[in-house]
């Protein structure tokens, strides 16, 4: 890998994002034999897809089937999903999950299989983990693979320009001009600049800001339900360095229920993400919420009730962080409040992640379809991953 830091370059394919579905384009186009840059904001450790902690969902159990998984993606989506995106969604998990086992991710394992939890909105166990450090792990891999090849990375290299010309795409990426014959658009969501605008907390990176959603809208790019955002039902409340913080769903999985100020349920603690939060918002608003130290709303997680045995093997780095905040979460309940968290809509793609701009193709958080508008736990990671290949491969097979 080489790391560039003047003069004009000319390449097959520039990928823009180095989060888990650039990364995944960029290994994937450079093993289909094309000349790759990979163009990003900050380093390539900066990024959404490093923080996510979960998991990423795939059909591995007996009483399972990608088709079950597809059905639980469109119930979820309220039947908004794009039907075609979201079968290649769940029929390529199992082999993205073994793709991401050549590149090294190590998903935590059980009793001879791995251990799968049951996410919201879904009828069967599903979500595989590597602890709680899951986006962290798959990005790591992926980053290895990519610095591992030839492929050239352009760091601190925002795009902020892109123009076609004969030959394909003219791209200004910080202070340089990049040429390639196709481009991908990586970058993933907006929900760090919304959340500023609205005054709201976000679970996001900092660099997700969308400019690049605007580049290639102003292109001509169609886009879908761009208005559909996503709080994360169970945003940390306090202690005040927790607030921002995503408690992984999976504390959910493992027992954790939601309880109002007196101490009674108040929705299905694993139901779809927005059903969800929009029960936790209603409740704060009936009065029956409690309200954090410094004033915020918020209603109880009883994380009390999740065996100890499960907190230590899937949950380490949340309790972790809020042993270190003077506060554990199995011994008392802790604070919580839905947060910005995910851009559901982006642009339109194919089954080949191409957007209706020739040339150009779109995967992860940037994309739109997969999810329609409410998306399920796990399927992020996953898409990043599946049409992450796609897309490497596609613009490689097309480029001019
Ligand atoms: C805290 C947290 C926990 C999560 N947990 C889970 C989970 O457990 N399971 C799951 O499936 N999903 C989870 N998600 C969602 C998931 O991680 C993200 O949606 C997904 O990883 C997005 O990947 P991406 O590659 O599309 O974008 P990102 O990972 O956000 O990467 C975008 C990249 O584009 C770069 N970029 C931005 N603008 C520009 C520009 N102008 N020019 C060049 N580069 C640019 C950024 O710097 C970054 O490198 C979580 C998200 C968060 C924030």
């Amino acid at each position: 890998m080489r790391i560039v830091d003047a003069a004009a370059q000319a390449f097959d394919v520039l990928v823009i994002g180095s989060g888990a579905s650039g990364l995944a384009a960029a290994v994937s186009a450079e093993r289909s034999g094309a000349r790759v840059a990979l163009a990003t904001k900050g380093s390539l450790q900066a990024n959404n897809s490093s923080k996510a902690q979960g998991g990423i969902q795939a059909a591995f159990a007996d009483d399972d089937t990608p088709e079950i998984h597809a059905e639980d993606v469109w119930r979820s989506s309220h039947e908004t999903a794009d039907r075609r995106l979201v079968e290649v969604l769940t029929t390529e998990a199992p082999g993205a999950i073994h793709w991401l086992e050549e590149l090294g991710v190590e998903f935590t394992r059980e009793n001879g299989g791995y251990r799968l939890a049951r996410c919201g909105g879904a009828t069967r166990k599903r979500l595989l983990q590597v602890g709680d450090r899951t986006g962290h792990a798959i990005t790591k891999q992926l980053r290895e693979a990519w610095e591992a090849g030839t492929g050239t990375s352009l760091t601190n290299a925002a795009l902020k320009e892109l123009t076609r010309f004969e030959g394909g795409w003219r791209a200004r990426v910080g202070d340089l001009t990049v040429e390639a014959g196709t481009v991908v658009l990586a970058a993933g969501g907006r929900c760090f600049r919304e959340a500023e605008e609205r005054g709201e907390l976000s679970t996001n990176h900092p660099n997700a800001t969308g400019e690049v959603t605007k580049i290639a809208l102003e292109l001509g790019a169609e886009a879908r339900d761009l208005d559909a955002l996503q709080y994360h039902p169970n945003g940390g409340a306090w202690p005040a360095n927790m607030q921002g913080y995503s408690i992984p769903e999976t504390t959910r999985a493992y027992g954790a229920v939601l309880l109002n100020s007196d101490g009674e349920e108040f929705t299905d603690s694993l139901g779809p993400r927005d059903v969800v939060a929009q029960a936790i918002f209603d409740e704060v608003d009936k009065g029956k919420g409690v309200e954090t130290p410094d004033g915020r709303p918020a209603v109880y997680l009883d994380t009390t009730r999740i065996p100890r045995a499960d907190a230590e093997v899937s949950l380490p780095y949340m309790l972790r962080r809020y042993r270190g905040g003077g506060i554990d979460p199995l011994q008392e309940k802790i604070l919580t409040y839905p947060v910005l968290h995910y851009q559901n809509g982006g642009l339109v793609i194919d089954e080949h992640a191409a957007t209706t701009i020739e040339g150009v193709y779109a995967c992860g958080e940037i994309a739109g379809g997969t999810h329609g508008r409410n998306r399920m736990m796990g399927n992020s990671l996953l898409e990043c991953v599946v049409f992450g290949k796609r897309a490497g491969h596609a613009a490689s097979a097309s480029r001019s």
